[in-house]
């Protein structure tokens, strides 16, 4: 597996405590690498070189935002460069299929690319403010940014974070998740390599309450950018708020997908499908309540029924699985476990897969997909996230029926809308109250764009120029041209 210490200040070094614990392989439940099991002295320590690191213009406003541009871009090449062993890693490491983790990696490296690009065009602006004066509005790093980040998406969650904040001028300490710290060492690897100075970029491997909860309160650190679940996000907003810091959260959802009688099947059944069931359901837009026009709801439920059946479940290595396994034990059982409470509350299971069968998966997380039938939006299945590959379908009669029971959620992530009938998927767009909805798509989320949840599903922006935002301070300079 390589390497497995964390980056800190420019080195590789253990725990200060020198505890570890181990990251499992989910496919088998073999362990994959022993990794540092950071605590307070190791936030410490990041925090401190990273604060160093901005303070003393190693990085930020005082390097000249070309420097910058071009260690960005490098960061870029070097992930190409070395793009099979990361999808390998990547694989091993959260279970994803091959074709999916090549798909994250080739976004992370476009992640660099893109922001390479942005680090040279963050500009201000001059307001007019009559003839005596000059306003000059400037954009600066927000300064010390701890980056926390999930296991669903491993690499491309931290290069969603990192990249940014990097080209914003900030300095960083990246925790990754526990399941799935791998690729973020390989992270810390290229930007040593494409030469971002000690201290710029640190990583803290370890578990949330430990490795994480002390980037919160660290009095050095002045923004923190989470993503995850949304009660560890109304956590980290809690905490944060004591020392006033800047909080981004992207959370959770119970996405709705709406089929309405006019789509073109040929789209909507596989597009639904693989909203659901893509990177096992493990995603948090996932199009999970699927709703279907009445007049074409039985044609529609047995075409997405053959959709699940023909998906391939195994070890993310094999290049014939379409779905890998869950990344941990517990998250299996907690799925699993709305498997049983779909079926307690009377929901009809209209399908469910198989596992393997291969005695070398015998232990690997497998959860096959299931597709439930539901006549209301208020059983538990319909209205908490799952977060794996189980689709609930809810029959809907009209445009007005359908938005009222899209919107009746406390989350606002997503949303994807199949039909031909361009004025209806407009309006119907506009009456979802979610920060990203797909029209005859689901799950696109191009880096040059916008992400992010209206409601319970979070705070602030990422992707495109919008997550720019998210690591910049915005200052006035106000010149008295020498009037009184
Ligand atoms: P999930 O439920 O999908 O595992 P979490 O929200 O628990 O998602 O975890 C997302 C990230 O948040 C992980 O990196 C995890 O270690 C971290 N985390 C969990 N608890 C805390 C905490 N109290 N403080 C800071 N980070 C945390």
């Amino acid at each position: 597996m390589g390497p497995t210490e964390m980056y800190i200040d420019g080195a590789r070094v253990g725990a200060a405590d020198g505890r570890t614990f181990d990251t499992l392989d989910p496919a088998t439940g073999s362990v994959l690498a022993s990794v540092p099991r950071g605590a307070a002295a190791d936030v410490d320590r990041a925090v401190t070189a990273a604060r160093r690191a901005f303070d003393d213009g190693t990085w930020g406003a005082a390097v000249a935002e070309r420097e910058r541009s071009r260690i960005l871009l490098r960061m870029a090449e070097l992930v190409r460069d070395r793009f099979d062993e990361l999808v390998e890693l990547e694989v091993r490491d959260c279970g994803k299929p091959l074709a999916d983790a090549r798909g994250d990696i080739d976004e992370v490296a476009f992640m660099f690319e893109y922001y390479g690009g942005w680090a040279t065009k963050i500009s201000g602006d001059i307001p007019p403010v009559g003839p005596d004066a000059m306003s000059l509005v400037v954009k600066e790093p927000v300064g010390v940014c701890g980056l926390i980040v999930p296991w669903n998406y491993p690499m491309l969650m931290a290069a969603q974070k990192v990249a940014p904040a990097l080209a914003a001028g900030c300095t960083v300490v990246l925790k990754p998740a526990e399941q799935t710290p791998l690729t973020a060492l390989r992270m810390a690897e290229i930007a040593e390599t494409a030469g971002v100075p000690a201290g710029v970029f640190n990583v803290v491997t370890g578990y949330g309450p430990e490795a994480g909860e002390p980037l919160l309160t660290h009095p050095a650190v002045d923004k923190i950018s989470f993503t995850g679940s949304r009660d560890v996000g109304i956590h980290i907003q809690r905490t944060c708020a004591a020392q006033l810091k800047r909080v981004t959260l992207e959370l959770g959802g119970k996405s709705p997908n709406i089929v309405f009688a006019d789509a073109d099947m040929t789209g909507a059944i596989p597009g639904t499908c693989a909203g659901v069931f893509g990177n096992q359901g493990e995603v948090c837009s996932a199009g999970s309540r699927v709703f279907v026009e009445r007049s074409i709801y039985d044609d529609a439920l047995a075409a997405m029924t053959a959709e699940a059946a023909a998906i391939r479940l195994g070890s993310g290595l094999d290049p014939a699985t379409t779905m890998g396994p869950l990344v941990s034990a517990e998250q299996r059982d907690r799925v699993l476990g709305y498997v049983d409470v779909g079926r307690s509350e009377g929901a009809h299971l209209a399908f469910q897969g198989d596992v393997p069968t291969d005695p070398a998966l015998a232990n690997g997380y497998f959860v096959a997909p299931a597709i439930f039938e539901a006549t209301s939006n208020d059983l538990r299945i319909a209205r908490e996230e799952i977060f794996g590959p189980v689709m609930t379908v809810i029959p809907f009669a009209d445009v007005d029926d359908v938005v009222r029971l899209a919107n009746d959620t406390e989350y606002g992530l997503a949303a994807a809308i199949w039909t031909r009938d361009i004025s209806r998927a407009l309006r119907t767009a506009k009456a979802v109250r979610a920060g990203v909805v797909w029209i005859n798509d689901s799950q696109p989320a191009p880096s040059e764009s916008l992400w992010g949840g209206y409601k319970q599903s979070g705070i602030g922006r990422e992707l495109g120029p919008y997550a720019l935002d998210a690591y910049l301070e915005t200052k006035q300079i106000y010149v008295n041209l020498g009037g009184r």
